[in-house]
This record gives structure tokens, C-alpha cells and sequence, in this order.
């Protein structure tokens, strides 16, 4: 997939996974990354326009799991949105690059809603499969059993959503992202609703389930120590319109667990990477208020 501005044809590259640097993760993941280039996005409303996006450079690495954080309004979700293909970039361009045009492509979780409140667990987790695959119907029975079984949803199969706890909901998101096995999963601060257990047990969950496949994986949070824990890799965003403020590789050795977040050099490289968001979440306030003093100026 690739969009630029104007009317130039999606193109769909190759990579000969021959040559594709793997490491040791196991057969069964795909080979996907992920390019934008000089990437913008500006959004046009009647009044004005605003630009939320760039220009970013940044490459996403096969199988790799990437945090983003930056201050809110600086354009995280749109640039899921640009990966995900939903939204077409004003100015530069975005390329998802793979080696299995037959494998669904993309998946993304919401922080809410994202699940439909008048099907049950399994029929939400099904819905993916119905629409983008052609397995059998005893195929598709399996795999969503399978995933049931994986999220510890089993015995929710027939419940409605209204009638489980948002912990409970965000697993059935994922477990419906993860029916059509996308060769790239986009997180949109999924965890953001939950309160701190709960995050915490649900961020374990979801790096156990990682470390298995591990797919490529771009995770948007406003948590540091959620992106020190799970991410390989950690990108700063500016204040709007973000840009790439900074990066820190997590050293930390996988599989991860739960003693890590005890550790001092895991505070130590949340301290750090707070120090650089700190500047960035600054001027993100500073611009609000002065938004606010020029529209008590102009209401004067
Ligand atoms: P983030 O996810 O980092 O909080 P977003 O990508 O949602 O940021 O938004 C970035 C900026 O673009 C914000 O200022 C937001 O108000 C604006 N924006 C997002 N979507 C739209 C839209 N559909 N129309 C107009 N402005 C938008
Ligand atoms: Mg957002």
C-alpha cells in the first residue's frame, strides 16, 4: 500500500523475504514494515486548516513493536489513520511494505467503541473473519474458538459487551483484531480507559501473546512506563504538528515480565524519556492557553 498526494496509483512493493533480516522470532510471522516519508496531514474544516501531521520520517521495522507517545492533539491517530490507510496524506508519502499480498494487511484497536454492543463475544470476534477472509465456516469456528480460548473469553462466548467489565472489552477489541491474523497491528491508546491494574495485567497479556508471533506493531500511549514495557523501540512526537522529537531503544530482554517494571534501570529510562516529552507536553500547554488568550481577545 502506498499513498501520496494526488492521484498517483496505490503501489503495492515486494520484499524477497529471502533477504528479509528476520532474527530468531519464529516461521509463522510475516514481514511487514512500514515507511513515511516527509509525511503530512493537514485537516481542512470551513474556518481553517489545521495541520496535525509532519513532516515525519520514520520507519517501522519488520516485527518490530513501536511505542509512540507525544502531547495529545499532535497527531498520534492520524498517523494510525495514514498507516492504517483510512486517511490519505496531504503531502509526502506512507509505505507499507510485504511479502504476503494474500495476508490480511492491517488491524487496529480502539481505545473504545470498537466493538459492536448488539453482538455477542464470539460474533464480534467473528465479524472480522466474515468480512475479510474466505475460510469455512468450520475454519472460522475454529479460529475464533482458538482466540476465545487465547484471551480467556471462553466462557464469555454468549455474553453480550454491555455485560462485561472494560477490561473484558478491550480483550475482546483485540481478540477481534487478531481474528484475521493482520500482518500489522495498530494499537490506538487501547489500554487508555482501564484503570492502572488492570493496565497493568492486560499489558502483560498482551506481550506474552506478542512474544509468540511477534508481529509488527505500532502501540499509541500517553503512558511512559506502558511504552518502556512493551516497546522494543520508543518514538517522542513534538507538539502538533508532530514530528519526530526523539528515540530510545528499550534494551530490556524479551520475554518481559512483570519484575522488570521493578527495576531501577526501568525507572531510569522512564525518567529519561520523561525529561524529553516533558518539553513537548509544555508547549502543548503553552499553545493552548495562548489559543485561549486570542479568543478572550477577540471576544473583547
Ligand atoms: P492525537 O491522537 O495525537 O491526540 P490527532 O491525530 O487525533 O492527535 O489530532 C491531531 C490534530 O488534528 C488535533 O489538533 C485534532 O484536533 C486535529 N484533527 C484530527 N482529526 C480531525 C478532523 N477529522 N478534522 C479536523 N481536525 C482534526
Ligand atoms: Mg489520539
Amino acid at each position: 500500500m502506498s499513498q501520496a498526494m494526488g492521484e498517483r496509483e496505490p503501489a503495492m512493493r515486494q520484499v524477497d523475504p529471502t533477504t528479509t533480516e528476520r532474527g530468531d522470532r519464529p516461521a509463522a510471522s510475516g514481514t511487514a514494515r512500514i515507511v513515511a516519508q516527509r509525511l503530512e496531514r493537514l485537516y481542512a474544516t470551513r474556518k481553517s486548516e489545521v495541520k496535525a501531521l509532519g513532516p515525519l520520517d520514520l520507519e517501522v521495522r519488520d516485527g518490530e513493536f513501536l511505542c509512540v507517545v507525544g502531547p495529545s492533539g499532535c497527531g498520534k491517530s492520524t498517523f494510525l489513520r495514514l498507516v492504517g490507510g483510512l486517511v490519505r496524506p496531504t503531502a509526502g508519502e506512507i509505505d507499507v511494505i510485504h511479502d504476503d499480498p494474500a495476508r490480511h494487511l492491517v488491524s487496529i484497536v480502539f481505545q473504545d467503541h470498537s466493538i459492536f454492543p448488539w453482538q455477542t463475544v464470539e460474533q464480534n470476534v467473528r465479524t472480522g473473519l466474515d468480512i475479510a477472509t474466505n475460510l469455512t465456516k468450520v475454519e472460522k469456528k475454529t479460529r475464533v474458538d482458538e482466540l476465545l480460548d487465547l484471551m480467556g473469553l471462553a466462557a464469555f462466548a454468549r455474553s453480550y459487551p454491555a455485560s462485561l467489565s472494560g477490561g473484558m472489552r478491550q480483550r475482546v477489541s483485540i481478540a477481534r483484531a487478531l481474528a484475521v491474523d493482520p500482518e500489522i497491528l495498530l494499537m490506538d491508546e487501547p489500554f487508555g480507559s482501564l484503570d492502572a491494574q488492570l493496565r497493568t495485567i492486560l499489558q502483560e497479556e498482551l506481550i506474552q501473546l506478542w512474544e509468540q508471533d511477534r508481529r509488527t506493531v505500532i502501540f499509541v500511549t500517553h503512558a511512559l512506563d506502558e511504552a518502556i514495557f512493551l516497546g522494543d523501540r520508543v518514538v517522542i512526537m513534538s507538539a502538533r504538528p508532530g514530528v519526530l522529537r526523539s528515540e530510545v531503544e528499550v534494551p530490556f530482554p524479551r520475554p518481559r515480565s512483570h519484575d522488570l517494571r521493578g527495576t531501577s534501570e526501568f525507572a531510569e529510562l522512564v525518567q529519561r524519556t520523561w525529561d524529553v516529552l516533558r518539553d513537548e507536553v509544555v508547549a502543548e500547554l503553552e499553545e493552548a492557553r495562548a489559543v485561549g488568550r486570542s479568543a478572550d481577545g477577540a471576544r473583547r
